[in-house]
């Protein structure tokens, strides 16, 4: 199992009690940004192009403690910016671990081992740290020559301390599937509990615009590497996300379900689109047209999405929504290896070197040119 039982339990009430209630737009995870800075300068990043003020200006732990209250949901995210940078952090965890809720602190590590006395291991908090692959492939899609060892190093020394460990992943055009299979190998290797994954989102801010995936090429992507699962793997996402993401599924996308807190407010819709703040989470809810984003909408800013922000906690209330959608997440999580003779030809695909910028130069495989024709749909 990749989450404990009491995690799971907590989510999977939580879930029922929205239902009960007919409610229709809940939370599910908290994306709670309490700065933008960073330590790092990723090219397909669109958080850390802020002028010089904001990059200065950080959420109180009060203000935190705030935005989880009023939120409600189980799960808090906390991303940036890098989380390990607050000159607070600790006492922000330590306010939603009394709250019971189960945080994941995303970190790029480089501070990891010099900060993680100021942690208590528990079952309320994991650290989920950023790898976009193996050494080669993160070390340019972070910019950051070394970047990889020094995040590998810092699980080590957290898991020995015995914190809770995941990994996040997110994944580009040009990304080698073979190669990203690989790394789930290495990480089950080392220990961790599961790995999380994303296609990148095209940030209009994100220095590097060429390599996002379309919709049809993230499902070609997505399929070539979750098919044929190894045993062994363990992933940190909903079974039903994933079959999404391999095409296998549609979802609509369903915003509120991760809904996102910085120093700005309420951000409205989504993690990654900023179409104004609300003041509270209740305003958010009500005055956000909802009906004006996901790919069904017709939003050209939605078109190719397909990123966990906005589409596993569907996948989530898919699997508490329906009989099917529980028996396919049961068969999800216990039984299927998702075999597929063509994915298989997907991985044997030649590797294309073309005028790849630096972020997919190595172990580049372009997995465009297979026999089977997806749709680049807004489906
Ligand atoms: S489709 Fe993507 S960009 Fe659009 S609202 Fe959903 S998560 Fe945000």
């Amino acid at each position: 199992m990749s989450v404990p039982v009491s995690q799971m339990w907590t989510v999977a009430s939580y879930v029922l009690r929205q239902k009960l209630a007919r409610r229709k737009q809940y939370p599910l995870v908290l994306m709670l940004e309490p700065l933008f800075r960073c330590n790092l300068a990723c090219a397909g990043c669109g958080k850390i192009q802020y002028p010089a003020h904001v990059l200065k200006r950080q959420l109180t732990p009060e203000e935190c403690f705030r935005a989880v209250d009023e939120c409600g949901a189980p799960v808090v995210s906390i991303p940036g910016g890098e989380p390990l940078m607050h000159p607070e952090i600790d006492k922000i965890v330590e306010g939603l671990v009394a709250r019971k809720k189960y945080i994941y602190l995303c970190t790029n590590a480089l501070l990891l081992k010099e900060k993680i006395h100021l942690f208590k291991p528990t079952k309320y908090l994991t650290f989920s740290v950023h790898l976009d692959g193996q050494k080669e492939h993160h070390d340019f899609a972070v910019c950051r020559e070394g970047g990889y060892e020094i995040a590998v190093d810092a699980i080590r020394e957290a898991l020995d301390r015995g914190f809770r460990v995941t990994t996040n992943t997110t994944l580009f055009d040009g990304a080698d599937p073979k190669s990203v299979r690989a790394f789930f190998d290495d990480m089950m290797e080392l220990g961790i509990e599961g790995m999380m994954l994303s296609p990148g989102y095209s940030y209009e801010k994100a220095p590097d615009q060429q390599h996002f995936l379309g919709r049809a090429r993230t499902r070609r992507l997505f399929r070539a590497i979750l098919s044929n699962r190894e045993k062994n793997w363990r992933f940190n996402l909903s079974p039903l996300f994933m079959e999404f993401l391999m095409g296998k599924r549609h979802y609509a996308c369903t915003p509120w379900g991760m809904p996102t807190y910085n120093i700005f407010g309420w951000q409205k819709p989504c993690y990654l689109l900023q179409d104004g703040y609300a003041d509270t989470f209740d305003e958010l809810i009500r005055e956000t047209a909802w009906e004006s984003y996901g790919t069904e909408s017709g939003n050209p800013h939605c078109a190719n999405c397909m990123v966990h922000s906005g589409y596993e906690a569907s996948a989530v209330n898919d699997t508490f929504g329906s009989l099917n959608g529980f028996v396919a997440t049961v068969k999800g999580t216990l039984f299927h290896r998702y075999r597929d003779e063509g994915a298989l030809r997907l991985l044997d695909e030649p590797v294309e070197h073309g005028q790849q910028s630096p972020l997919v130069k190595i172990g580049n495989a372009q997995i465009g040119n297979a026999t089977e024709t997806f749709e680049e749909t807004r489906a």
